[in-house]
């Protein structure tokens, strides 16, 4: 079996991680893709420790932890709160404050909070963080405040809202990865900056008819202009119905 994947969306990440056993069970897949197997005897029954982090080989009673290799590993920060930050920081504003990450997450503490940042911000600087290909919906919207029309106004922000561009490309019918990013306006030159930063040249990236893509095919990518890119708008109107759902929780 394959690693398994990281929740793209609220919903995924709803589904997948339910419950804490859920959470424990994705994390000895990411480790074990075909379950356990003990590094000593390779035995494959196990047991829960106490703490539900370590796991103990029945045959050898060798321990093994879940979170060794992964920035988890000896924190006092729960594993439910570590997933709920990775959730955060990989999907959905890359250029987010501790201070808002710890709103955000629930932490007492600015100190951990900047800590937990930084050694995911740290991580998925990898490899395997790698551009989106293929076919590309990009778009943009405004946080906290109602989407642009299309046309005049459009790129002129207000006080109180946040811009925000999105990319996600696409797995046969399917949304694959997501990328956003907070900007400071719809320009052409912030939008193409965006798009070679996530995208891969090459890679036929589909648009609205805002003149600030029509730069595209000049920059080395096949430019299609549609009305038709709905899974972009899923993922702008995902992370607004979370961020709704944050905003609640917040004094
Ligand atoms: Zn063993």
């Amino acid at each position: 079996m394959p690693r398994p994947d990281f929740p793209k969306t609220i919903f995924e990440f709803q589904r997948q991680f339910p419950t804490e056993e859920a959470q424990l069970a994705f994390l000895i897949q990411s480790r074990w893709p075909d379950g356990f197997v003990c590094p000593r005897c390779s035995g494959k029954e196990y047991w829960w420790k106490a703490t539900r982090e370590l796991l103990q080989c029945k045959s050898c009673r060798y321990e093994a932890s879940v979170t060794a290799g992964t920035v988890m590993h000896r924190s006092r920060v729960p594993i439910p709160l570590w997933l709920q930050a990775a959730y955060l920081v990989t999907t959905q504003t890359p250029g987010m404050s501790a201070l808002q990450f710890q709103r955000q997450v629930g932490l007492k503490n600015y100190a951990t909070a900047f800590a937990m940042l930084h050694k995911l911000r740290s991580a998925m600087v990898k490899p395997g963080r790698t551009k989106l290909n293929g076919i590309v919906e990009v778009d943009e919207t405004f946080i906290g405040g109602e989407r642009h029309g299309e046309g005049a106004g459009r790129g002129r922000g207000a006080a109180n809202k946040v811009l925000v561009v999105g990319a996600v490309d696409l797995q046969g019918k399917y949304a694959n990865r997501v990328r956003l990013k907070v900007i400071p306006n719809a320009s052409s030159a912030t939008l193409t900056a965006f798009i070679r930063e996530h995208i891969e040249p090459g890679s036929t990236i589909k648009t609205d008819d805002w003149s600030g893509y029509s730069g595209l095919e000049g920059a080395g990518y096949k430019h299609i202009v549609t009305g038709e890119i709905p899974h972009i708008h899923r993922v702008f109107s995902n992370l607004k119905t979370w961020i709704l759902g944050v905003a609640a929780h917040v004094p």
